[in-house]
């Protein structure tokens, strides 16, 4: 079968709100490379949406997999326990922030782990509502769709939304709404939290404050030092919680094993998700074992929640993130990347602005690079001409015109070397 053929086949029977990269059908993919179903390879630097940060296919986590695909695929933990579900939870509890007492419920995405988030500290407060960021994104189930603010695609037309959720109108943009720039603006988007309080909701009816470490699909957005010990202060000023959402900045992709610690802010509840399952479906909520305790037997979990296969790849890949020091490889594979990219800033004046943390790194495409105007149309020509010379990368950011990098962590330097050069030929043609 062709791309051609199979992308008929796809238009007939897939809806076109599922989105994709493009018309290309993977038939194996290997650390940072993906081959299609006609042979062709790509660099892969999407890492499927930050799920591949140990490599796609990695050995310790494929033989996990098959080892305990032939020993017990599903008993459904409410049914028969097992013991990777235990150590997966005791593994996430001892590597998240914090040295208090911690527990973790094991659900199957980023968006259940959040919503799951949101239950525990509505449980656990007595508290209905939930503040979020308007450069948030936490998913695509209904609540998380609600906590996400981005209109299009994620909410047009889905309503009504969930109740009980405000946004921080800005918080930490990549363009500050109001001209501002750090450090002069002096963090005023952390007060607005507070102004919240006034103008949106009673903080005695708040129970938890939802935010990304690093924004993704906002824009690969690195809030300031001080934003969240800030955010930490005014939460402990209210009693309400701080969730962190970790789903795609987390399992060592901003340098650390979780973006959070490099603010030194710990959160009440974390979720991970993508990376942690090494390609397999999982997601976590961990938090402090008193929230986490708060809801009543039987109120959490669901019939998939922390499957065995899943758990006993996940428990690889945190045996990988180890064994192959993945934050070390963050912050090297970072360093390299951002010193190319702020190379490529020089030459090319749709370049307005190289940002990150580790190797969650991005370049925001501008018109304008004084008055740093959004270039959409720049970053989907260049997306497509990179995709047709075989490099696969993705565009994030409210306006759609930052390019980012999730590329496998443990990218060779000969796939990395290829991928650049794809990303810089593309630059050359588009921006000229
Ligand atoms: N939270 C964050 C920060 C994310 O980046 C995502 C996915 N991009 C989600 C939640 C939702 O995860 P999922 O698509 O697995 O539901």
């Amino acid at each position: 079968m062709t791309n051609k053929e199979l992308q008929q086949r796809r238009e007939a029977a897939v809806p076109r709100g599922v989105s994709n990269a493009g018309p290309i059908f993977a038939a194996s993919a290997k650390g940072a490379t993906v081959t299609d179903v006609e042979g062709k390879e790509f660099i892969d630097f999407a890492g499927g949406i930050g799920v591949n940060n140990v490599g796609h296919c990695h050995p310790k986590v494929v033989e996990a997999i098959r080892e305990q695909a032939g020993k017990l695929l599903h008993s459904c933990y409410h049914v028969f326990q097992y013991e990777g579900y235990v150590a997966l939870a005791e593994k996430l509890n001892a590597l998240t922030p914090g040295d208090h007492a911690k527990k973790t419920v094991l659900v199957n995405s980023g968006s259940e782990a959040v919503e799951n988030a949101v239950k525990v500290a509505r449980r656990a407060s007595g508290r209905p509502a939930i503040v979020a960021s308007a450069s948030g994104f936490h998913g695509r189930t209904l609540l998380a769709s609600t906590l996400t603010a981005k209109v299009m695609p994620y909410k047009a037309g889905f309503g009504p939304y969930a109740p009980e959720v405000y946004h921080i109108p800005y918080a930490y943009c990549y363009r500050c709404p109001v001209g501002s720039s750090y450090p002069g603006c002096k963090m005023q988007c952390a007060e607005l939290l507070k102004k919240s309080f006034i103008d949106m909701v009673n903080p005695e009816s708040v129970a938890a404050v939802i935010l990304e470490p690093v924004a993704g699909e906002g824009g690969f957005v690195v809030p300031p030092k001080e934003y969240f010990p800030r955010i930490r202060e005014i939460c402990d000023e209210f009693g309400i919680l701080l969730i962190i959402d970790e789903v795609q900045s987390g399992i060592c992709r901003t340098g650390s094993l979780f973006a959070i610690e490099q603010w030194d802010v710990v959160p009440d509840l974390l979720t991970s998700a993508k990376s942690l399952g090494g390609g397999t479906v999982i997601s976590a909520c961990t938090g402090r074992a008193e929230l986490m305790d708060a809801p009543q037997v039987g109120g959490l979990g669901g019939t998939y929640g922390g499957n065995p296969v899943s758990c006993a790849a996940a428990l690889a890949v945190l045996d990988v993130v180890e064994s192959e020091n993945l934050v070390a490889k963050s912050q090297a594979l970072g360093t390299k990347v951002r010193s190319a990219f702020e190379d490529m800033a020089k030459k090319y004046d749709c370049i307005g602005d190289v940002r990150g943390l580790g190797s969650m790194l991005a370049l925001e495409l501008v018109h304008d690079k004084a008055a740093k105007t959004p270039a959409p149309d720049i970053a989907k020509a260049l997306v497509a001409k990179c995709r047709e010379n075989g490099l696969i990368i993705l565009s994030c950011g409210h306006s759609g015109n930052v390019i980012r990098t999730l590329m496998p962590l443990v990218i060779s330097d000969a796939e990395l070397e290829k991928g650049m050069s794809v990303l810089e030929t593309a630059f050359a043609e588009v921006a000229k």
